[in-house]
């Protein structure tokens, strides 16, 4: 039988390293767990389709890799630099058994949120679960003074503009028993003085989340978010200072990061009507002990 629990023996603090955002799976040192060797499906999105937005690496593949377990056919947003990373969870989603359409694209621009969904309903025939789950941040900045308006446009752009460009188009296709899942964050409990901006797109995202579910209960359609703490992904050594992922996730009660495969259970969860059906305006934390409140 093949064991449920990831592989985290190596995660007490990481070797310091640094990428340029986005970053690649590749070149991280430990390789993340996205669940490969570790995730069993039991037949839980049987036949739905699914958009994972960044599902080419981290939460998002792991995730992409959880739902083509569960029965999901998936597909994946990403920027064009990741095609290696996004080739990879096509891998994973076809070894599942399950349909992957890769949609790359830069979703700080309009026209690509809308062409995403509707390549995403043509060659998937449909949509059931939408995951907005791409996102930008930069750490290695002391002080507001040095946002810049092009860096505050990208975080913007990335974390909320797309959010409801992506979403808009989505609820076109959405019906009765659809959901939409959120990636939020510990930063809009517990924000860093280094995530400002990041911060305050992740406190807008949880807002977003629980205005939109009141919205569109009357559809049926279910509306939620999870708020990861410190997980080991391409977004940390792309955007963290080198020497802060040497101690990464240890101030957390559990005194370490999480893996991706830690996170996307919470996804599994939101999206099966069966284990969520009268789930949804809620936000549902996976981060070593860290309070969502
Ligand atoms: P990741 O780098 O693997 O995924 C982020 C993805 O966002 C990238 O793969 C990329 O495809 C996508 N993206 C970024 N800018 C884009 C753009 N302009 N156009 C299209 N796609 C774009 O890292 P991750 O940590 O898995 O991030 C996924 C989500 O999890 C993000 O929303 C992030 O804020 C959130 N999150 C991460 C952590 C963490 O510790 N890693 C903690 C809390 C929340
Ligand atoms: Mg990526």
């Amino acid at each position: 039988m093949t064991p449920q629990t990831p592989d985290t023996q190596d995660s007490a603090g990481f070797p310091a390293q640094q990428q340029t955002p986005p970053g690649l799976t590749e070149d991280m040192v430990p390789t993340p767990d996205h669940g490969e060797s570790s995730y069993t499906g039991h037949d839980r999105l049987v036949g739905k389709k699914a958009l994972v937005t960044g599902g080419d690496s981290g939460i998002g593949r792991a995730v992409a890799l959880a739902y083509a377990r569960e029965g999901a056919d998936v597909a994946i947003s990403y920027l064009p630099s990741e095609q290696e990373d996004a080739e990879e969870t096509r891998r994973l989603v076809e070894e599942a058994g399950r349909r992957a359409v890769l949609v790359p694209g830069d979703l700080t621009q309009e026209e690509d949120c809308r062409s995403l969904v509707a390549t995403t309903v043509e060659e998937l025939g449909g949509l059931d679960v939408l995951v907005n789950n791409a996102g930008f941040q930069m750490a290695r900045r002391e002080s507001i003074a040095d946002i810049t308006t092009e860096h505050l446009d990208r975080t913007f752009k990335t974390n909320l503009y797309a959010l409801f460009w992506v979403t808009q188009s989505a609820l076109e296709h959405l019906g009765e028993g659809g959901c939409i899942i959120n990636n939020a964050s510990i930063q809009a409990y517990q924000p860093s003085t280094s995530l400002l901006d990041y911060a305050s797109t992740k406190a807008a995202i949880t807002n977003f989340t629980v205005n939109l579910a009141a919205e569109v209960g009357e559809r049926g359609i279910r509306v939620n978010a999870v708020a990861p703490g410190p997980i080991w992904t391409p977004l940390q050594p792309a955007t963290q200072p080198s020497e802060k992922l040497e101690s990464f996730g240890t101030d957390t009660p559990l005194g370490r990061a999480g893996h991706p495969a830690e996170v996307a259970p919470a996804f599994v969860f939101l999206a099966d009507g069966a284990s969520a059906g009268y789930v949804s305006g809620t936000v549902l934390g996976v981060t070593g002990g860290k309070p969502v409140f």
